[in-house]
């Protein structure tokens, strides 16, 4: 064999185990990407090897198993980058890119005729019937129903197997999604001229092109997106499209699916364990050449990528909050890299970073021509209550109406008049929130609950206090206005059933939290509004202006399709720029000033920050090692505290760097090095490489 030694790296989820090992090299079939069970110390582990070498200067073993589903070899490269680039281990970032777990291939048996079987099956016709070939009258159905075996009578089968009438096999059998309607096309419209520029730049670019697709809600960017994706299939390569989670409707799937059929396959967290790896196996074997799925779906394997597009390029939701906490848009830029794919990012609210980096391609006019609703900063100051009374009238005048208000629950926090006392989570220093539906108060970040206190337990008394409102209050609240009205946020089960309703409704009103403004499409809704644009823009992060931008403009693109239709922001800053700016349109007006405010700030694009949690139960052991970690880190900021977390206290240190991969390893070292001191063994390590 010509290279007999394999560099292995186990998976195992400790930060100080790093590999590669080397192993014995079974034979000339194990290569890069091939998964393995390693015998590891004591443990038996699973593995992947990562390289391969002429020759080892230890003592070898040989793997005990070679498992089914070897990686392709990009996809290897790119676990061994992303290990890097997020302060991660190469184990860590291996394990995301490993088949869907839980389920292997279903196999069913076929059969098929062989050129006696056919012979046989045209004697059959002849008067002598089964009888001259001495076939039972089953054996002869089976091989007239040929080759729609079903499976049952395997006995009769393998007899005629055995007089060479068939032959028998398992097959793999798809188990396809439900919404995969198989092979049903339809013709697309044709493209407006924005939008044949717009495909043109795409298709025109050379490989590796990076492009920014600016697009006004309801602009046809899906529409810029199918057109590229036919051009690269029918250049024989693959398509990756990224869609945030709550963005990966039935109608998006949908579009995709009746445009290119069987050849789409789609992975996200509702598939069951067999539906997803089935899908992962179409994709990895050539089967399917698309791919459309959320942030995990940017490690599907697709050998000959040409186009990879993430839509929505400003969502939340392509930030992983697990390690590696990797970002989905930056993988996407790195895998197009690797395989010379255009990459197109997609939305009505770029982020500054994209505008920065990226050739920008715009689609500044809705497909149907309507203008952009006209919005309206209502001053908050003086007013009581949620609702001012010039929203109140609005929404009383108004047919359809989306309502945000950023926060779950009936209440804020509950507190005792008598004595003060405020209820809060017995494992993190934060509020309990009050569900009157659920009757309890409950903790939004560990899920800790307890019935809805009646009287206090410090003085006894029964004067408890609810402050503030959340989306569950606001629900009643506006049952008043005598329309329908109905909510959707995180505490909602049936999501799809309340969007479904509020499409059907002629007079109805949509209570919920940021949910209300991402990827819906309501042809009708005639007034948006957003409740506390505060709540985004107080938020003590140097993003606040571009989410509260984001927000305001995405309830616009949803209210007044159709051009008949009103936004209305209320706000305790009316002269905020984020708000004025997004009431005007003027994106480019809010990326210029962003983009000059960051840079004399340096902030990113203009550095990279990295952020180092550490947590413990252990009183001051947090403080302690963060301390340790910021005077290993000379340009770092902290140690600063952070509310107790499930029962943790918590220290951050923040790095903002220049020079992001020297910053990257320094911190690496010293996380790694200080995480194995034994006074600290009590204390979590986590780091966040372009924390959101
Ligand atoms: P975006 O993704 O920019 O919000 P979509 O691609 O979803 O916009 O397009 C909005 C609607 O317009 C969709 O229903 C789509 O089918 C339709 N559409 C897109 N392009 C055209 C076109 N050129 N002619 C007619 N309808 C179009
Ligand atoms: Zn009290
Ligand atoms: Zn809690």
């Amino acid at each position: 064999m010509s290279q007999p030694v394999i560099q292995v790296e186990p998976l195992t989820t400790a930060r100080a185990l790093r590999g590669p090992f080397d192993y014995v090299r079974p034979d000339e079939s194990v290569d890069v990407g091939s998964l393995l069970e390693v015998p590891f110390g004591r443990q038996r582990l699973q593995a992947v090897v990562t390289g391969l070498a002429e020759e080892s200067e230890h003592r070898l073993v040989a793997p005990l198993k070679v498992l089914p589903d070897a990686l392709p070899a990009d996809l290897v490269d790119l676990g061994l980058w992303l290990g890097r680039e997020y302060a991660s281990t190469p184990a860590r970032a291996l394990s995301l890119m490993l088949p869907p777990r839980g389920a292997r291939e279903k196999v069913q048996l076929w059969a098929e005729l062989t050129a006696d079987g056919d012979i046989a099956l045209q004697s059959l016709d002849g008067s002598a019937g089964g009888r001259a070939l001495r076939l039972t009258g089953k054996q002869e159905g089976l091989l007239q129903s040929l080759p729609r075996f079903a499976g049952t009578d395997l006995g009769s089968l393998r007899r005629l197997e055995a007089r060479g009438f068939v032959r028998i096999g398992p097959r793999g059998m798809r188990r396809a999604p439900q919404h995969v309607a198989v092979g049903a096309r339809k013709p697309p419209p044709v493209l407006n001229a924005e939008q044949a520029a717009a495909v043109d730049a795409i298709t025109g670019a050379a490989p590796g092109d990076q492009l920014l697709l600016h697009g006004v809600t309801g602009s046809g960017k899906t529409e810029v997106y199918l057109r590229a994706a036919a051009d690269t299939l029918a250049r024989g390569r693959g398509v990756l499209i990224l869609v945030p989670e709550i963005g990966l409707t039935p109608q998006m799937i949908d579009r995709f699916v009746t445009r290119f059929g069987d050849t789409v396959a789609v992975l996200h967290s509702k598939l069951g364990a067999g539906e997803r790896y089935d899908e992962w196996r179409r994709l990895r074997s050539g089967e399917a050449m698309v791919c459309v799925g959320p942030r995990s779906a940017v490690f599907a394997p697709i050998e000959r990528l040409g186009l990879v597009v993430v839509d929505e390029e400003h969502d939340g939701s392509y930030k992983n909050e697990g390690d590696p906490r990797y970002d989905a848009r930056l993988v996407a830029e790195k895998r197009a890299l690797q395989h010379g794919a255009v990459l197109v990012v997609g939305s009505a609210t770029p982020r500054p970073e994209s505008v920065h980096a990226l050739r920008r391609v715009r689609l500044p006019h809705r497909v149907d021509g309507a203008d952009m609703p006209p919005v309206e900063i209502v001053d908050l100051k003086g007013v009581h209550g949620a609702v001012a009374p010039r929203t109140h009238e609005a929404l009383v005048d108004a047919r359809k109406a989306i309502v945000l208000l950023n926060r779950r629950g009936w209440s804020n926090f509950l507190t005792c008049q008598s004595c003060g006392r405020v209820w809060e989570c017995p494992h993190c220093d934060v509020a309990l929130i009050l569900h009157r539906d659920q009757g309890a108060v409950a903790c939004h970040h560990c899920g800790h609950r307890e019935a809805i206190p009646k009287t206090c337990p410090d003085c006894g008394s029964v004067s408890i206090a609810r402050h503030g409102s959340g989306t569950e209050r606001l629900e009643h609240d506006l049952a008043g206005l005598g329309k329908p009205v109905l909510r959707l946020d995180a505490d909602v089960k049936d999501a799809g059933a309340v969007l479904a309703a509020f499409e059907r409704s002629e007079r109805a009103i949509l209570v919920g939290t940021q949910v209300v403004a991402k990827g819906h499409d309501f042809p009708d809704v005639d007034l948006g509004v957003v409740l506390d644009a505060d709540s985004t823009l107080r938020f003590p992060d140097f993003r606040a202006e571009e989410r509260t931008f984001a927000l305001v403009t995405q309830l616009a693109g949803r209210a007044g399709r159709g051009g008949h239709g009103r936004v209305i922001v209320q706000t305790i800053d009316p002269h905020a720029s984020a708000i004025m700016y997004a009431a005007r349109h003027d994106a480019d007006g809010f990326l210029t000033e962003e983009l000059e405010r960051r840079e004399l700030l340096r902030y990113p694009p203009f550095s990279t920050l990295i952020r180092i949690v550490c947590a413990s139960e252990q009183p001051g052991a947090a403080h302690a090692a963060a301390t340790e970690v910021q005077s290993r880190l000379p340009t770092s900021l902290g140690p600063a505290p952070l509310f107790r977390l499930r029962g943790k206290e918590r220290s951050q240190v923040v790095v903002k760097a220049g020079d992001r991969r020297s910053a990257i390893e320094q911190v690496d070292a010293a996380v790694r090095e200080i995480s194995a001191f034994k006074t600290y063994k009590n204390v979590a390590f986590s780091v966040d490489v372009d924390p959101q």
